[in-house]
């Protein structure tokens, strides 16, 4: 797995390091007891659960270089926590490690309007930093449908994406440097308060880098000025190919919404189901959702052309909305299309990868065959513009075998996502859950190279072991030739 790692001793005798951690941090700053670990067992990606030995909780950048120095000195692995919101396993802890939660480091450190900068520490949950700015005119652009529960840290580690990123960028876009605390316990500043930073792009190498490199403890983000007019356009389609021609039309035509997402029919009736916007017929196929932002004339020009467009390749209908309690309205049920699912069926898988824009329509048939084959109910959400489809597959987990079958019907997905020319991954992460498939996008020098970069951090494989890429207890031969038999009934389904 590691060049250096060593599995850690099971019957490890924890008292004498306890106490290191009680001193380092405080006594009620470490969990211990059985019960109060239950919580810290899996992340979104629950379906995977492992209890950590030992949670901390420090409050600043010096506790946490504490606790990792500890773990460093006593060969302990330890896992890094947001708000555990994850849908990869990235957060997962692995057997008799340390699992570092940053709940309690959840401080706004500075606010800079003139130079459109904030620093939080990592704890700090993502929509906090609009709230904190919106009033002075300022928004923070990364909105993960998660945004009112996940942490700036855990977005950072799995460069998030949301709805208004096709336009501005995702995480990586907007983090200009980041104080790390590194598998030794040593402090590190990386990029800073100006982009052109001389040197190497560590913040870059950083974001995305799913724990496996340090612990973020303070975040410098960019923020944005509150755009003049804002528009939100509802398009609704007699057929998802219609859906996504517009949105290969709309970016054709040179412009570049603030967002552009597609939800299907299975998805829009389950948002109404549960969240009742009124404003998502539930005989469409497909409903587009686009935001246009900017100054008032663009908005407006840009407004009359999408529409031109939508009704051009098929629309039924059109709605628009401008003023802020319509537009969230419409972008209501979207922000809900998740947790809608899990009223649909007892369980639901995410996938998440991406294909090229053009490819949309192509992809989605082939979504739908699978899903007919499968026998496996499949709704469709997806960031458009982008091309990062977020499949949500129906299952029940009581039922034998069938968690197996669903991941199997993802794995699937992906193959048709990479060789359609896409990614793994748009971005909820690798983690634990998608690492056996790294061979399929990157060759063993593609990932030699990664490995390097992660073992000039990481050299003793301490800090999130066992993610991102493949291993050979979990994507060994014995474990792949298991895979191999399931992938093989899965496509005679
Ligand atoms: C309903 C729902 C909707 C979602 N929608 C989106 C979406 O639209 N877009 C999107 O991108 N994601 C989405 N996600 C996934 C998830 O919210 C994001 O990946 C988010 O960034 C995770 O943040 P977290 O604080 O929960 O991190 P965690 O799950 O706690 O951790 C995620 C990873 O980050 C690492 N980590 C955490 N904190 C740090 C730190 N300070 N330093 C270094 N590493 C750290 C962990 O080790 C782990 O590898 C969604 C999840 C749910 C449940």
């Amino acid at each position: 797995m590691f060049r250096n790692f060593r599995s850690p001793p099971p019957n490890r005798n924890w008292k004498p390091i306890i106490k290191q951690f009680e001193r380092a941090i405080s006594k009620d700053g470490v969990v211990r007891r059985k019960d109060e670990l239950l919580t810290y067992e899996c992340d979104g990606l629950q379906a995977y659960r492992q209890r950590p030995a030992v949670v901390v909780l420090p409050r600043t950048t010096e506790e946490v270089a504490a606790a990792v120095k500890i773990c460093h000195d006593n060969d302990i692995p330890w896992v890094a926590r947001g708000a555990g919101t994850g849908l990869s396993g990235g957060a997962l802890p692995v057997e008799n490690c340390v699992l570092i939660v940053t709940a309690r480091m959840k401080r706004i450190l500075s606010v800079d309007l003139e130079n459109q900068q904030v620093v939080v520490q990592p704890g700090v949950i993502n929509n906090w930093v609009t709230q904190a700015v919106s009033g002075a005119g300022f928004y923070y652009a990364p909105d993960p449908s998660s945004q009112i529960i996940c942490s700036i840290g855990g977005n950072v580690a799995e460069n998030s994406g949301g709805v208004h990123c096709l336009k501005y960028g995702v995480t990586t876009n907007h983090v200009l440097g980041l104080k790390i605390v590194v598998p030794d316990g040593s402090i590190v500043d990386i990029g800073g308060p100006v982009r052109e930073m001389p040197g190497y792009d560590l913040t870059g190498v950083f974001v995305g880098s799913e724990g496996t490199l340090g612990l973020a403890t303070e975040v410098r983000l960019r923020i944005l000025k509150t755009p003049e007019a804002i528009c939100v356009l509802l398009a609704d389609f007699a057929t998802v190919e219609a859906a996504g021609e517009a949105v290969a039309a709309i970016i054709g035509a040179g412009i570049i919404p603030a967002g552009m997402e597609i939800m299907d029919n299975l998805s829009i009736n389950a948002v109404e189901d549960v969240v009742a916007t009124g404003c998502y017929p539930r005989d469409a196929e497909a409903v587009l959702l686009v935001e246009l932002d900017g100054l008032q004339v663009e908005v407006k020009a840009n407004k009359r052309r999408v529409t031109e467009i939508c009704m051009e390749i098929g629309a039924r209908n059109m709605t628009s909305a401008s003023d802020p309690e319509t537009r969230a309205k419409l972008w209501k049920g979207r922000k809900a299309a998740f947790a809608a699912a899990g009223h649909m069926s007892r369980n639901y898988f995410v996938q998440d990868g991406v294909i090229p824009r053009t490819k949309l329509a192509a992809i989605l048939r082939e979504i739908e065959a699978l899903s007919d084959r499968s026998g496996y109910r499949i709704a469709n959400v997806f960031h458009a513009g982008d091309g990062n489809l977020h499949p949500l597959i129906l299952y029940d987990r009581t039922v034998e075998g069938a968690f197996e079958e669903v991941e199997q019907v993802g794995a699937e997905i992906l193959k048709l996502c990479v060789e359609a020319g896409g990614s793994l991954s748009g971005e909820h992460g690798i983690g634990a859950d998608k690492n056996c498939y790294m061979p399929q996008m990157f060759n063993e020098t593609d990932l030699e190279t990664m490995k390097c970069v992660r073992d000039a951090f990481n050299p003793k494989g301490l800090a999130n072991p066992g993610k991102v890429f493949p291993t050979p207890r979990t994507c060994g031969e014995a474990a792949s030739a298991q895979k191999l038999e399931q992938f093989k009934d899965a496509e005679l389904f």
